[in-house]
């Protein structure tokens, strides 16, 4: 065996050894609340798409017109080839939808963050993450080469000592950047955005909330948490992903038309990426037409019956805990089993012995669905 193939076979040994090999399952049908996985038909609880938007006839029309006037592809980044009119377009709908002065479109939320974060700070600058925001965020700040400081999970007091010591370190022209979610992809959990937007005014910090799931569902108009809590025009950076409810793909972020034009000018994932097809605005612009309309509130209203009829909260990603590795395997191999698919999440994408179900509840559920499915869980640990 050569050197390569040795390294590749005994790398994938270790993984496997410790129940966290992964594989990637044929979904033989469109993305939705009922699909065929691995010739099974499931009922789905792994998505992401919580209003059912993913496979809606209008967004598939609307990337299909947008394909038929615009073409497939995008030819070159948009500072090279120019820009797409879909594309313009979609970003006037987002920054109308979220109420800032303007949004830049992405190819992904990660690439959003990665784009975004080394943009603003170098290495004599600060950032403090929540121990749980997503892995774009993490490598985000490791790339820009700042000082970075981990934050426990949604602990105010935490953070406030970190920003105390990036007070004392901090030069008189370096920046610090607090990051954190909105609610939380893993753990289905809301951030105190208050607390920290008071403490990042008290420490002359900024501010950036990941809002990928919460956009569209949250707010009385939809536009997220930031909206709900009553935070609008106070944080200097959201970001958004338009893969989730918004059922297309890509991320954004909005806040002032000076951001976003410093960003056209800095963010490598923008300039040096290949814009993405004019399909996916076209998608992503429909589904912001079915969220802001009162259709829009029907369905998060159908989203919140059907989370009620697996707790109390609000928040449409709910974590079943079960520990090891091996045994949140089981439990998901036995869920399928009998008809419902629920992904298990391993380390690295939580702790280690953090190992869970996560259950994705969507509005195209039937409450039905949700109600076997309580019926199938074992009690929650
Ligand atoms: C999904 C997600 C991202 C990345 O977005 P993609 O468009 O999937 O690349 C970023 N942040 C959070 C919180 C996410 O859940």
């Amino acid at each position: 065996m050569s050197s390569f193939d040795a390294f590749l076979e005994a790398q994938l040994r270790r993984i496997e050894q410790q129940n966290l090999h992964r594989k990637l399952r044929l979904v033989s049908s469109p993305q939705g609340a009922r699909i065929v996985i691995d010739g099974r038909p499931a009922v789905n609880f792994s998505s992401n798409d919580y209003l059912g938007l993913a496979s809606d006839p209008r967004l598939k029309e609307a990337a299909i017109e947008a394909t038929r006037q615009f073409g497939a592809g995008s030819g070159a980044s948009r500072l090279i080839s120019g820009s797409l009119q879909p594309h313009q377009e979609l970003e006037r709908s987002i920054a109308r939808f979220k109420g800032t002065e303007a949004a830049l479109v992405f190819s992904s939320g990660y690439a959003a963050a990665l784009g975004t974060i080394p943009a603003l700070l170098t290495d004599t600058d600060f950032i403090a993450i929540d121990k749980l925001v997503h892995a774009s965020i993490v490598d985000a700040a490791r790339l820009s080469g700042a000082t970075m400081r981990v934050f426990k999970h949604n602990d105010v007091n935490d953070l406030e000592a970190i920003l105390r010591w990036m007070a004392q370190k901090r030069g008189p022209a370096s920046k610090v950047l607090i990051v954190t979610e909105s609610l939380f992809s893993m753990d289905g959990d809301f951030a105190p955005l208050q607390e920290i937007t008071a403490l990042k005014e008290s420490y002359d910090a900024w501010l950036m909330v990941d809002e990928a799931h919460a956009t569209g569902i949250f707010g009385m108009t939809r536009r997220g948490r930031i909206e709900e809590v009553g935070l609008e025009g106070k944080i200097e950076l959201q970001m958004g992903t338009l893969g989730k409810v918004l059922g297309a793909s890509g991320g954004f972020i909005c806040g002032t038309g000076r951001l976003i034009d410093f960003l056209v000018n800095r963010a490598r994932s923008f300039i040096f990426s290949t814009a993405p097809p004019p399909s996916l605005s076209g998608a992503a612009t429909a589904a912001l037409q079915i969220v802001t309309s009162k259709e829009g509130g029907e369905l998060v209203k159908k989203l919140r019956e059907n989370i009620r009829s697996l707790n109390s909260g609000t928040s449409p990603v709910i974590p079943h805990l079960v520990g090891s590795e091996a045994a949140a395997l089981a439990l998901a191999q036995e869920l399928l089993s009998r008809g419902f698919f629920v992904p298990a999440i391993r380390y690295p994408t939580v702790a280690r012995n953090k190992a869970r179900l996560r259950i994705s509840i969507s509005a195209a559920h039937n409450t039905d669905d949700v109600r076997r499915l309580a019926e199938a869980l074992p009690r929650s640990q």
